[in-house]
């Protein structure tokens, strides 16, 4: 992992004196990544590679900016929507809120307890088991041990995990992973939760479960900040929305508008890509 140190790195400081302090505020959020890519500058170096001489040795980087100049902010009872394609960055921004990651450079707020679910794996063992890794994962989470020893079988009947408490993780389904994740996320007591496209990859009737449970949480206004690809499910729980495009902010508005906008720019790619297509017989022809 790269940290550009030279940049301001302003942390998550509380802003004292505003009356109203928002759940999130989020403020010139830049991160960068550093993509790794052989150095082959002499004949030399690519015969080198060629027979793997060099392997692992040379490599030069190249700066890449997975977000820039981001910034949005949620206020109290609100939920955010994370849209936009593979790539764009949602995955990042949702580490960053988590504090998982640093930025490079920016202002993070988060004005109350977060359970983040995020990508698969972040937090789990594999060679530890289901109950093991629950009562890691809830104690991670801010849960207290003598608390989650209490709970586990509530968290392992809601991931309808029971019968596999003591079977090893990695030997889980990713389905199956996610739902332990969920279940305990769900056990917190906490106020903001950031879900990352993981309600996905739980069956149908899971699904349905813990968005019962979201409900449940917007009732008691709390805020839930959610990467999804289902803009209809972005539309009905969440008030705002932000549309990443390659890292930046290609709209943060209402959830309605930004699924529209974001919807809009994929009708207008795939014809640009299909009047593509069509043009080619006319070429050749
Ligand atoms: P999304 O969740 O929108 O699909 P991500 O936030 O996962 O996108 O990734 C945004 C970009 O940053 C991608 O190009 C991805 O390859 C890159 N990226 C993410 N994490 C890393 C990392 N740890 N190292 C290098 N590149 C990364
Ligand atoms: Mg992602």
């Amino acid at each position: 992992m790269h940290w550009n140190l030279d940049l301001p790195f302003a942390g998550t400081e509380i802003r004292r004196g505003d009356l109203m302090l928002s759940m999130i505020m989020v403020e010139d959020l830049w991160k960068s990544f550093r993509i790794p890519h052989e150095k082959r500058e002499t004949i030399l170096d690519h015969l080198a590679g060629a027979l793997y001489v060099l392997e692992g040795k040379r490599y030069r980087y190249e700066e890449f900016w997975a977000l820039r100049k981001v910034g949005f902010r949620i206020e109290h009872g609100e939920s955010l929507g994370i849209i936009g394609p593979n790539g764009s960055g949602k995955s990042t921004l949702l580490k960053l809120v988590a504090n998982v990651m640093r930025p490079d450079r920016g202002i993070i707020e988060v004005n109350g307890s977060l359970a983040p679910i995020l990508e698969l794996g972040i937090g789990f063992h594999g060679d530890l088991t289901v109950k093991e890794n629950a009562l890691v994962y809830g104690v991670l989470m801010g849960i207290k041990r003598s608390e989650m020893r209490k709970r586990i079988a509530d968290v392992l009947s809601f991931a309808g995990l029971g019968r596999f408490q003591d079977a090893k993780l990695k030997n889980l389904s990713s389905g199956m992973q996610v739902r332990l994740a969920f279940s305990i996320a769900i056990e917190t007591n906490a106020e903001i939760f950031l879900v990352d496209e993981a309600l996905a990859v739980g069956d149908m009737e899971f699904q349905k479960k813990c968005l019962d449970k979201f409900r449940e949480f917007k009732k008691q206004n709390k805020t839930i900040v959610l990467v999804s690809h289902d803009m209809g499910l972005v539309q009905s729980f969440c008030e705002k929305a932000l549309y990443l495009m390659n890292g930046e902010a290609r709209m943060f508005d209402t959830s309605n508008k930004a699924t529209e906008e974001y919807l809009r720019d994929v009708k207008e790619r795939r014809n640009q890509a299909n009047g593509a297509s069509d043009l080619q017989p006319r070429i050749l022809s």
